[in-house]
């Protein structure tokens, strides 16, 4: 059944709703739906509705379907996971994004690092934003996710520690508010999956924490990250941790943690 997402809440007492331009044409003109067809629609707070269309939209008009059945969707983890990737070479990103929201990443950060070979101008920057959403979303409806995760713009290690600031400020205020879960407060893990830590390993250090609400982690470049950068990370307070003793490549160490973090978190 094809799945939408609309950016906002749809009224437990609605048996309707209503789906934006893009989605509209996609339903209609690419998918060729007709009365009668079902889909189903994710709101901002994670509802899912299985909808049917009874009429279908005259040319401009949006397409509303009815709404014939709503449940709380649980392909969400139950914490928010923050990823920031350092940008990998050649087109590696749709890799990384891809298995990302496949296992649950609710926000991915481009990071550009001291080794980062990658650094495209301005305008390629956005393009290539735009297709690492789309990427996103349909990845997330594939796997069945309740929202689509989003990839933020480029960031410098500089400006991604201040957004990491930012997200803790927003916990500790109670002003950041998981969906349809307490607010995020500041139980949240920051950590770095670094190659040269061999004392303390990932299952280290999660062990003594419950489950927070908030998750974030850096994963460096092909060349990893530089000794200077590894000491702002710490001085920011990020804990480096070892994912075992083989090397990772930049677009499996993402995959990895957040396969341990559900294994730890989710399955257990
Ligand atoms: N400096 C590495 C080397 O010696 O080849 C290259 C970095 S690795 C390709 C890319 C990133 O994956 C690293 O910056 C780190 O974040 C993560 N990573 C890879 N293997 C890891 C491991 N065994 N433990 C912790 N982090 C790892």
């Amino acid at each position: 059944m094809p799945r939408f997402f609309i950016e906002q809440v749809v009224p437990a007492d609605a048996e309707v709703l209503t789906l934006g331009a893009d989605d509209t044409h996609h339903a209609c003109q690419v998918l060729r739906l007709k009365q009668g067809d079902e889909i189903e629609v994710c709101d901002d707070h994670h509802t899912l509705h299985r909808c049917v269309i009874r009429d279908l939209p005259k040319r401009q008009e949006k397409l509303t379907v009815q709404i014939i059945e709503r449940q709380l969707s649980d392909s969400e983890p139950p914490y928010e996971i923050i990823l920031y990737q350092a940008l990998p070479k050649g087109d590696k990103m749709t890799t990384v994004i891809r298995m990302a929201v496949e296992l649950g990443v609710t926000q991915i950060v481009p990071v550009l690092a001291e080794r980062s070979v990658s650094r495209p101008t301005e305008k390629k920057l956005e393009n290539r934003r735009q297709r690492w959403q789309n990427v996103a979303e349909a990845a997330a409806k594939q796997c069945g996710r309740a929202r689509v995760p989003q990839v933020l713009s480029l960031m410098t290690v500089a400006e991604s520690l201040t957004y990491l600031d930012d997200i803790r400020l927003e916990g500790k205020s109670g002003s950041r508010q998981l969906v349809d879960g307490p607010p995020v407060g500041e139980d949240i893990l920051t950590f770095i999956p670094y190659e040269g830590e061999d004392a303390v390993s990932l299952h280290d250090y999660l062990n003594p924490h419950p489950r927070p609400n908030q998750i974030a982690f850096f994963v460096g470049p092909e060349g990893g990250f530089s000794a200077a950068e590894i000491d702002q990370f710490m001085s920011a307070g990020l804990s480096t941790v070892s994912l075992g003793p083989r090397i990772l490549r930049t677009e499996t160490a993402a995959a990895a943690v957040l396969s341990m973090l559900s294994y730890h978190y989710e399955l257990t």
